[in-house]
């Protein structure tokens, strides 16, 4: 083992402080005050491990240690330090708590590659704050769509004002942005947050890819009436329908035993919400995954489908809104081939597996080469304050990281 693991664990349990939630949990929203504490706490560790430290214009903290031949392409690894509202202390911050870990030992064993290596931790990975994800990965690659700045939160926040309450410049991303060609590989360590891991009882995974996410928000109109009057047969409840579309995906979704397709409704919006009135209407989101695009295409299809007529049967109006489609995204055989490599060497017996989770990986892998390492999390809970990885594997993770990061810079 070359990394340190005492000194990676002090990190976990330093950051776990910052946004901490209950005994376990951490909220750290994106461009908030606690994930700017994160960043100066990270920026410190980028630092001592020889690296320059940096918040770029999307809100990204970029630590770089300049190699010896600075024109050519990057190796950039990382992760994100923002968090779900309700979520762990291991998301995300593995990924970027290894690869300072990683940098910080090339430091130490005196290596001076020739290709700068990029530490980040990406802004807005989570995307529940103005709701949509990977904003800091898909900016620094001008993968940014129209009105994204305009998105407000809750509080009616937009992001153009929180990115600039946090110091960047909205109206100069294009300085912030990576040009094609530059950055020569993304390595990304990520927590499973699957069971795939502990129930075969590895620390370690490989990732194959990442499936591809489907997003929509769906909102239905019926008519509001009063609760102890209005006959049932006659009724345009709104609530009805999404109750009934909520159970259409599920069943579209698990068709096909141990199909990995997962469907979810995570939020809904009842109007207007009173005890007394028939529900007028229903907001709600629907998230659809699959690592086969021609499948899932399939099923949003028998979704549409679905939604029709049950919004016929119940004589509601429905909008469906796309806020994202994403196909699914492989890594590099190359890289992956290193990490085998590695992982045989540690005689770590390191299965394959997808990703349901997107991950920053997966925006990046428009513009280059990528892989991900995955770390053993505990009955495969994540955005949830009870998300555990053990030390020892996380150690075991960073080592990997570590050694593959030797093998792409010997590579160049
Ligand atoms: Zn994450």
């Amino acid at each position: 083992m070359t990394i340190n693991p005492i000194r990676l664990q002090e990190h976990f349990e330093q950051m776990s402080e910052i946004g901490k939630l209950g005994e376990t949990g951490t909220n750290r929203p994106t461009l908030s005050p606690t994930e700017k504490q994160a960043f100066e706490l990270a920026s410190m560790w980028m630092r001592e491990a020889g690296m320059t430290t940096r918040i770029d214009h999307f809100g990204n903290l970029i630590g770089r240690l300049e190699g010896t031949q600075p024109e050519l392409p990057v190796v950039m690894m990382g992760s994100h330090l923002d968090s779900q509202p309700y979520g762990g202390r291991f998301d995300g911050v593995a990924g970027v708590l290894c690869a300072i870990e990683a940098v910080t030992t090339l430091t130490e064993q005196v290596i001076k590659p020739q290709r700068t290596i990029e530490v980040v931790s990406f802004a807005d990975e989570e995307g529940w704050r103005f709701n949509k994800g990977l904003f800091g990965s898909r900016g620094i690659l001008g993968r940014l769509e129209e009105g994204e700045l305009d998105r407000a939160d809750k509080e009616g926040i937009t992001r153009r004002q929180a990115l600039t309450d946090f110091g960047c410049d909205p109206d100069k991303f294009h300085e912030s942005q990576y040009a094609a060609g530059s950055i020569h590989c993304f390595l990304e360590l990520h927590i499973e947050q699957g069971p795939v891991l502990d129930l075969a009882n590895k620390p370690i995974g490989v990732v194959s890819g990442i499936s591809g996410p489907l997003w929509w928000t769906v909102k239905l109109r019926g008519m509001a009436g009063h609760a102890g009057s209005v006959p049932m047969a006659i009724r345009q409840d709104a609530l009805v329908g999404a109750a009934e579309i909520i159970l259409a995906l599920r069943s579209i979704a698990t068709q096909i035993a141990g199909a990995p397709t997962v469907g979810t409704v995570g939020a809904l919006n009842v109007f207007p919400a009173s005890r007394n009135i028939i529900p007028e209407e229903v907001t709600f989101t629907v998230d659809l995954r699959d690592i086969d695009l021609a499948r899932r295409n399939r099923y949003e299809a028998e979704l549409r489908e679905q939604i029709e007529a049950i919004c016929h049967k119940h004589r509601l109006t429905y909008i469906i809104s796309e806020d994202w489609n994403s196909e699914p995204r492989y890594c590099a055989d190359w890289l992956r081939e290193i990490i085998h490599n590695q992982c045989t060497a540690l005689n770590l017996d390191a299965p394959e597996l997808m990703s349901g989770p997107f991950h920053d990986a997966m925006a990046l892998s428009y513009a280059t080469d990528y892989a991900m390492i995955f770390v053993r999390c505990k009955d495969g809970i994540s955005h949830n304050p009870l998300e555990f990885a053990s030390y020892e594997d996380l150690t075991m993770g960073a080592e990997v990281l570590y050694r593959t990061l030797l093998e792409v810079l010997r590579d160049s």
